[in-house]
């Protein structure tokens, strides 16, 4: 595999190669010294045309601890800020010979464009509301470490997604992986012809007890042209998964941000059945693993006896 464009890239095999790597690079993060020599002299370039704090933070922490030169743009203090088209900027930075071009953008198949224009390989650290495939795929490993296998298992994905990239991507990953999808929202935030993913609508969240496992989604606002909801507290009273609608054995799951009292009560943020700090610290070994994937290729072993995990001493 060359870039990681879309979760459609990946067959059930491809993720659970990765899934299993990024289990091996959990031991390194058990470590003192959380770092080892597999992408050492290689040059990994994070560029972010959009907010974040999770995605682009474990995307610098996975590459630096496999040993990788990281440099981080953001739009905000670049020249992108001064107008620099974003195939200038790619120009720019392939002076650099990156290994690897990670990107984020508003612009829906932003990353397809840079893997024409870059030799790198590209990471679609999510572009517009189209996709975000390693979100994706920390989701499922943390729902196989919380639960193993998702055959047979029954995912809802709660909220607005209409806007969410994280919704196309995760529907993807979780049907291959053998999941039963259900999507809930308003039919305004519910794009047509969704379906065809192999997933079921629902536009209450009367059949909620159902799930085995809770995905909310945040509402975009960012990305909404014109009102969706009446208003955010009658979107709470329908959809806001609480301690009301959540109940005891449900898992409970959100990419964040979190808008706190919204999509979600800060009784349940808060409770033991919500996987949302799992999420983030999963985010960081299963970035590991794709970039590795990406960069080491795929036939390198996936155990952690591979060279490429040896103890930090051997940097020294
Ligand atoms: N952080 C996720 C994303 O970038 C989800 C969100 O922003 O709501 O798509």
């Amino acid at each position: 595999m060359k870039h990681l464009l879309s979760i459609e890239d990946l067959s059930r095999e491809g993720i659970e190669r990765i899934l299993d790597r990024a289990a091996s690079f959990a031991e390194v993060a058990g470590r003192e010294i959380k770092k080892v020599p597999a992408l050492r002299g290689r040059t990994v370039v994070n560029l972010f045309y959009e907010a974040s704090t999770r995605t682009q933070s474990s995307f610098e922490l996975a590459a630096k601890r496999l040993s990788a030169d990281v440099v981080s743009i953001k739009s905000t203090g670049s020249s992108v800020e001064k107008g620099e088209s974003l195939k200038d900027t790619i120009q720019t930075l392939s002076s650099y010979d990156p290994a690897a071009i990670v990107i984020r953008s508003p612009q829906v198949g932003a990353a397809d464009l840079v893997a024409r224009w870059s030799p790198a390989a590209v990471i679609n650290a999510g572009d517009g509301k189209h996709e975000h495939p390693t979100q994706a795929l920390l989701d499922v490993y943390t729902l196989r470490q919380a639960m193993g296998d998702l055959d047979g298992r029954k995912i809802w994905i709660v909220g607005d997604v209409l806007h969410s990239r994280v919704a196309r991507s995760n529907i993807l990953a979780f049907r291959r992986m053998g999941a039963d999808v259900t999507l809930s929202g308003p039919p305004t935030l519910i794009p047509r012809g969704i379906e065809a993913l192999g997933c079921e609508v629902e536009t209450t969240l009367d059949r909620l007890p159902e799930a085995d496992v809770v995905y909310a989604l945040r509402m975009q606002r960012e990305r909404m042209t014109q009102a969706f909801v009446p208003t955010l507290r009658e979107y709470a009273e329908r959809y806001q998964v609480n301690a009301a609608r959540l109940g005891p054995d449900q898992l409970l799951m959100h990419p964040g941000p979190v808008n706190r009292g919204v999509e979600l009560s800060a009784d349940v943020i808060d409770s033991p059945q919500a996987l949302i700090g799992r999420q983030v610290e999963a985010g960081v070994v299963v970035r590991m693993a794709v970039l590795y994937e990406l960069l080491a290729g795929s036939a390198a072993p996936v155990g952690v006896t591979d060279d490429a995990l040896a103890p930090a001493e051997a940097l020294r």
